[in-house]
């Protein structure tokens, strides 16, 4: 049975924020304890409050284009993709100080995010890993988006993603299990993408301030305008996994379910975990990533 974990050393990001605009320095720190879950810390406020990355302190009405954590008052923006990384690395204790009130975007994949954990080693506490687990299924639907879980003994994912534009109408995506490997290969790489007549609206409310074709895939009417290649031809809903798993992050422990989700956001994924949550029980798990 799996040990908790956190890194072994300091390691650290340094860019913009795709929402704010503002750049910051991320710093990834060994976590004291086998309890500590994944707290971000802001280093920039004075006596440097701390935010545990956990449902409680995540609004669904804030996250409107990104998963954002809030406590007192302070917040920190788009954590997402830093939290899908420390899932699939199988992270559970993690200390990121951040000098501002978003992480940066880098290239708007979680790639950097994962090599630079990665770079940071594993440390193994003498306690075992909690799962969460379900032993009936869960069905949440809001709008168009219809999130279900259902009992397994590992995370499985399906996700579909649909819109009403003629270059990105459908794509549908199936992960067996979330192996370490395949998701460096296969999801972390999926980058943030956009419809170009969202960008103006997101900009007038203060979000996307950060947004740039190298961090973000901009999809216009005729197909997609960046200079870099798509990185796969289904990017799009390997993105929405690699969100989707960021944000069922934040139940505190990692999920052993099939997800079958529907056209997932960021606000119903908030939704999402506190329903799987009423469900859910504790489980040391047996065996597997
Ligand atoms: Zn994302």
């Amino acid at each position: 049975m799996a040990k908790r974990t956190t890194i072994l050393r300091e390691v650290s990001v340094e860019g913009i924020g795709l929402h704010t605009g503002n750049n910051s320095v991320a710093v990834f720190k060994p976590a004291p304890n086998a309890e500590y879950g994944i707290r971000f810390v802001r280093t920039d406020l004075p006596n440097k409050p701390e935010i545990k990355a956990v449902w409680s302190n995540a609004s669904s009405g804030l996250a409107v284009r990104g998963s954002i954590i809030e406590k007192n008052g302070v917040r920190i923006y788009t954590i997402e993709h830093i939290m899908s990384a420390c899932f699939a690395l199988g992270i559970d204790n993690l200390i990121i100080e951040i000098n501002n009130n978003e992480p940066p975007i880098l290239d708007g994949s979680a790639k950097m995010f994962a090599e630079t954990l990665l770079k940071g080693g594993v440390k193994e506490f003498d306690a075992l890993r909690e799962y969460y687990v379900l032993k009936e299924p869960v069905h949440f639907e809001a709008g168009k988006t219809k999130i279900s879980a259902y009992p397994s003994d590992r995370l499985e994912i399906e996700c579909i993603i649909g819109f009403d534009h003629p270059f990105l109408r459908f794509q549908q995506m199936s992960l067996k299990s979330l192996d370490k490997d395949f998701y460096l290969n296969n999801i972390a790489l999926a980058k943030t993408f956009c419809f170009d007549y969202e960008i103006e609206p997101l900009q007038e409310k203060g979000l996307a301030l950060g947004g740039s074709m190298d961090n973000a895939i901009v999809i216009a009417l005729d197909g997609v305008h960046n200079k870099e290649l798509l990185r796969y031809n289904d990017e799009f809903v390997r993105h929405k996994i690699l969100d989707l798993i960021g944000d069922i992050y934040l139940a505190g422990k990692p999920i052993r379910a099939k997800i079958v989700a529907e056209k997932p956001g960021h606000q119903n994924n908030i939704v999402f975990v506190k329903e799987f949550l009423k469900k859910a029980v504790k489980s040391y798990g047996d065996g597997g990533g």
